[in-house]
C-alpha cells in the first residue's frame, strides 16, 4: 500500500464520456441552426430526423453501456470481495480513496477504520520490519513498481504475512498522481519457504546454486567451507574459481543413469579452492534444478578435512605405535613379508623385551612409564641407525627388523642395543636402570616366514632373560617347541591350579653364625605332566598379567600356612614360613581378610608366617600402607623382598610395618667381584640395622660371601650355598635335624 491514495478509474470513464457526449450535444445543435438559416424545410425535417434517430440510438447505446458498466463494477466487487486480496487504491489529485473490503479479512480491521485513519496500514507493520518502508519509498519515488513482504500484527495479536506490490503513477513532474496497491496474505507460503530457507541456511553442510557458470546462491556453511566472509563475496563469481573445471564437466557430463553405483556416481571427492587460494579436501554432489526460472546446479558438499585427517591418525595408528612414533606390529610384519617375499637374503628379527619394565610402570605409574618407554624407542633407534627398522610391539616388547646383515654385523647390532642401555634413563628427575632381554631369529636358518621367524626370536628372548636378562640369545634348534610357550602357559595355567600340578619347593633360610634353619621360603613350582618341573620365573609374570595370581598365591598360602603349621605338628622347632606375595595380591581387597582365613583354617600362629613383598609395592599409595598395617595387625612379620632393585628409599621404609629386608642376589653376587658393590652392601646392612629390621641376604653360593655378609653384621643368609630348593621330604628331614649344634648347612 502507499499513503498518497488511489484512483477509481471506471468514475474517469465515465466522465470522459460525458464529457464527450456533451460535446457531441454541442457540435449536432449549432449544424443543425445553421441548416435551418440557409434553408429548406425538407433537408430540416429529415436532418432532424436523422439526428433524432442518431441521438435516440445513441442515447440507447449510452444506456447499454452504463448498465454494463455498472454490471462490471459489481462483478469485480463481489470478485473482490471474495479474494484474499486487498487493493488500496489512491487518486491524489481528486484524494479518493477506495479499498475493497478484502482488507477486512487480511488485516482484522473494519474498512471504515482504514479509510479513517489512512496510515493505520504503516501503524500495524511488525517493529522489526519498518526497515522495509524506506526501501520501499526509494523505489517509487523513482516511479517503479515495488513488491514488499513484511509481517503484520492483527488487532488480536495474530502475526501474518503481506506481499504488498505498490504501483506509483507520476505525472511528468515527478509528483504521484496515482498509487494503487495490491496485498496478498503469503503466511503460509512463507511460513513453509521460511522453514525450507532456514533448513538450508542452518544445514551444517554447503548448499549453493550455480547457472551459467555463476555462483546465484550459497549458504553460510558454504561461505565459511570457501572462507568467505558472506554470501555476497561470493555470488556472481565463476563456479571455476571454486570448483576445479574437470569436476565442473564432469557434472555437465554425468549419465543420471540409474543403476547400483547411483548413489557413489553422484558424489564427487576433490580439492576445492577456498577464496585465499587454498586447497582443502571435499566432498560434493550436484543435482539440475530450476532456479528463478532457469536451469541450474544445486551442489550439496561438505568439508573432508577433519574426515581425511581422521583417515590418517586411522590409518598412521594401523601403522604406527602413537606413543613413540615407532612403526608398530603390523607395519614391521608387512616390511617381513615384503623383504621375504622379495627374497632378500640375511634377514634378522630381534625380539626385544625390557627387563624389570613391568614394576616401574606398576609403581611410578603408566605416566612415567610411557616417558621411559618413548627414551627406551630413541635408544633403540640410536643403536640401530640406519641398518633396519625398530618397532613397538605394545607394552615393553620391540621388534627390530635387520636387512641384509650378517651374523657378525647383527651381534654388533645387538652389542650396540645393550650398550645404549648401560647408562641409566632420567625421568622426572629420578634415574631408572632398564635393560633389554634380546631373542634373534635369522632367515632363511631360523624360519622362512614372518610368523615362524617372530616366535623363534620370542623363543630366543624367553631365553634371554633366563640367561641373566641384559643380553642377546640366537635362536637355535634345540630350542624349537619353547616358541608358543606363552600361550600355552596361560592355558595350562588354569589347568594346573585345578588339577592340582602346582607344588612347593622350600629353601631355608639360615643363621650365618650357628647354621641353624631360621626359616624357610615356599617357592612354588608347576609340575608339568609333559614337561617336567617348571621354574616360577617362567610364570609367575604371565600368572599377575592375567590375574591367575590370585588363585595361585592363594593356593601357595594355603599349602605353606599347612605345611608349616604339619611341621610343628611333627615336632620341629617352630619357625617362620616365608611366602612370595605379588603386589596384585595385595591390591584385592579381600587379601587381609584371605590371610586372616588361612591361618585360621590351619591354626598356624600368625608369627609363624612371614609375606615377603617385593620393594616395588612401597610407593604404592596411601591404601598399601594401611594393607600392610591391617597384615601386621593380624600378627604375621613382612619382609622385603629383591631389596635394592626397587626404587623405594630406605627412609619411606621407615614409615612402614616391615620387619626384615632381603638384599638382592645381584648385589651378593657383586660383593667378590666388585668391591665396590661389597660398599653397597655394607651400606645396605647399615641402614637397615639403623632402621631396626633384620637383613637377610639372598642368593648365597660362596663362603667368600657368608664371611663378608657376617664381617659387616648380616647374620642371615640364603641360598646354594646352603641349600637349593628342596622338595617337601628333603625339607622336612632337614627340619626334623635341625639343631644349633649340627649346623647340618655349614
Ligand atoms: P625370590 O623370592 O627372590 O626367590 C629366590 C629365588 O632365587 C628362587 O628362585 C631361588 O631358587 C633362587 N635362589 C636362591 N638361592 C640362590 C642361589 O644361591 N643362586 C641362584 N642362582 N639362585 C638362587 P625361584 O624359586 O625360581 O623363584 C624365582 C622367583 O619367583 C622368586 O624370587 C619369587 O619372586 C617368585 N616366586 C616363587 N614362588 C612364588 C610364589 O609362590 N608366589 C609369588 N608371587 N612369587 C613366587
Ligand atoms: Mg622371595
Ligand atoms: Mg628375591
Amino acid at each position: 500500500m502507499g499513503s498518497d491514495g488511489k484512483i477509481y478509474k471506471n468514475n474517469v470513464i465515465l466522465i470522459i464520456i460525458f464529457i464527450l457526449f456533451a460535446e457531441l450535444i454541442d457540435w449536432v445543435t449549432s449544424f443543425y441552426f445553421s441548416i435551418k438559416e440557409v434553408n429548406s424545410y425538407l433537408i430540416d425535417i429529415s436532418v432532424t430526423l436523422i439526428f433524432m434517430v442518431f441521438v435516440i440510438g445513441l442515447f440507447r447505446g449510452m444506456k447499454n453501456t452504463a448498465d454494463e458498466l455498472q454490471d462490471n463494477k459489481k462483478r469485480l466487487k463481489s470478485i473482490f470481495d471474495t479474494l484474499d486480496v486487498a487493493i488500496w487504491s489512491h487518486d491524489l489529485k481528486t484524494n479518493t480513496l477506495l479499498i475493497t473490503s478484502g482488507i477486512e479479512k487480511l488485516y482484522g480491521y473494519s474498512s471504515e477504520e482504514f479509510y479513517k485513519d489512512n496510515t493505520l496500514w504503516k501503524k500495524v507493520i511488525h517493529p522489526e520490519d519498518h526497515h522495509v518502508l524506506a526501501e520501499r519509498e526509494t523505489g517509487l519515488s523513482r516511479g517503479e513498481a515495488v513488491t514488499s513482504v513484511y509481517r503484520i500484527i492483527r488487532p488480536n495479536g495474530e502475526v501474518r504475512w503481506i506481499q504488498d506490490r505498490g504501483i506509483p503513477v507520476l505525472d511528468d513532474n515527478g509528483n504521484f498522481v496515482d498509487f494503487t496497491s495490491v496485498l496478498f496474505d503469503i503466511t503460509n507460503r512463507q511460513e513453509s519457504e521460511g522453514r525450507y530457507r532456514s533448513l538450508v541456511e542452518m544445514s551444517p553442510d554447503l548448499i549453493a546454486v550455480y547457472s551459467r557458470g555463476k555462483l546465484d546462491y550459497i549458504n553460510e556453511a558454504g561461505c565459511k567451507l570457501f572462507k568467505a566472509e558472506n554470501p555476497n563475496d561470493l555470488i556472481g563469481k565463476p563456479i571455476a574459481d571454486l570448483i576445479p573445471a574437470e569436476v565442473l564437466a564432469h557434472i555437465k557430463n554425468r549419465e543420471l543413469t540409474i543403476d547400483e553405483n547411483f548413489e557413489e556416481k553422484l558424489w564427487f571427492e576433490f580439492k576445492a579452492s577456498q577464496v585465499d587460494g587454498k586447497e582443502i579436501d571435499v566432498e560434493m554432489s550436484a543435482m539440475p534444478i530450476l532456479y528463478e526460472g532457469r536451469m541450474a546446479e544445486q551442489i550439496v558438499g561438505r568439508d573432508l578435512t577433519q574426515r581425511k585427517k581422521a583417515e590418517k591418525t586411522i590409518k598412521y595408528m594401523a601403522y604406527y605405535d602413537v606413543l613413540t612414533g615407532l612403526p608398530n606390529r603390523n607395519m614391521v610384519r608387512k616390511h617381513l613379508n615384503a623383504a621375504l617375499k622379495n627374497g632378500d637374503q640375511e634377514l634378522a628379527v630381534l625380539f626385544l623385551d625390557l627387563d624389570r619394565f613391568k614394576i616401574i610402570n606398576d609403581t611410578k605409574g603408566h605416566r612415567v612409564g610411557d616417558l621411559l618407554l618413548k627414551v627406551v624407542a630413541s635408544r633403540l633407534k640410536n643403536a640401530v641407525r640406519d641398518t633396519g627398522l625398530v618397532s613397538r610391539q605394545g607394552g615393553d616388547e620391540f621388534i627390530i627388523l635387520l636387512k641384509g646383515l650378517s651374523k657378525e654385523e647383527v651381534i654388533e647390532v645387538a652389542e650396540r642395543i645393550l650398550g645404549e642401555f648401560s647408562d641409566g634413563i632420567v625421568v622426572e628427575s629420578q634415574e631408572f636402570f632398564v635393560t633389554p632381554s634380546i631373542g634373534i631369529s635369522m632367515a632363511p636358518y631360523d624360519g622362512q616366514d614372518e610368523e615362524t621367524l617372530i616366535k623363534h626370536a620370542d623363543t630366543a628372548m624367553y631365553l634371554a632373560k633366563e640367561r641373566g636378562k641384559n643380553n642377546y640369545q640366537f635362536y637355535t634348534d634345540q630350542l624349537h617347541g619353547l616358541s608358543s610357550r606363552k600361550m600355552e602357559l596361560e592355558n595350562g595355567l588354569r589347568k594346573a591350579l585345578e588339577q592340582g600340578q602346582l607344588m612347593l619347593h622350600y629353601q631355608p633360610q639360615v643363621n650365618l653364625e650357628t647354621g641353624k634353619i631360621i626359616g624357610v621360603e615356599a617357592l612354588v613350582r608347576w609340575q608339568h605332566p609333559e614337561k617336567g618341573i617348571i621354574s616360577p620365573g617362567e610364570f609367575i609374570s604371565l600368572a599377575e598379567e592375567t590375574g591367575l595370581i590370585v588363585p595361585l598365591g592363594k593356593w601357595v598360602l594355603e599349602k605353606a600356612s599347612a605345611q608349616n603349621k604339619a611341621w610343628q605338628d611333627k615336632g620341629c622347632s617352630p619357625i617362620p614360613i616365608s611366602v612370595n606375595i605379588s603386589v596384585r595380591q595385595l591390591q584385592e581387597d579381600r587379601f587381609v581378610d584371605t590371610v586372616k582365613q588361612i591361618l585360621a583354617d590351619t591354626r598356624l600362629d600368625p608369627r609363624y608366617l612371614d609375606l615377603e613383598i617385593t620393594e616395588s609395592v612401597m610407593q604404592n599409595s596411601e591404601k598399601t600402607a594401611m594393607t600392610l598395617t591391617q597384615l601386621k595387625e593380624l600378627g604375621v612379620t613382612l619382609a622385603i623382598d629383591d631389596f635394592g632393585t626397587g626404587y623405594s628409599s630406605l627412609s619411606l621404609l621407615k614409615h612402614l610395618p616391615i620387619d626384615k629386608i632381603k638384599i638382592d642376589k645381584s648385589f651378593v653376587d657383586d660383593i667378590i667381584h666388585h668391591a665396590n658393590q661389597g660398599a653397597m652392601v655394607k651400606t645396605i646392612i647399615d641402614m637397615g640395622h639403623n632402621l631396626q629390621f633384620d637383613v637377610i641376604a639372598e642368593g648365597v653360593e660362596e663362603q667368600e660371601q657368608v664371611a663378608f655378609l657376617m664381617a659387616n653384621g648380616c647374620m642371615i643368609g640364603q641360598g646354594y650355598h646352603f641349600s637349593r630348593p628342596l622338595p617337601l621330604e628333603a625339607m622336612e628331614n632337614l627340619l626334623l635335624n635341625n639343631s644349633e649344634h649340627k649346623g647340618i648347612l655349614r
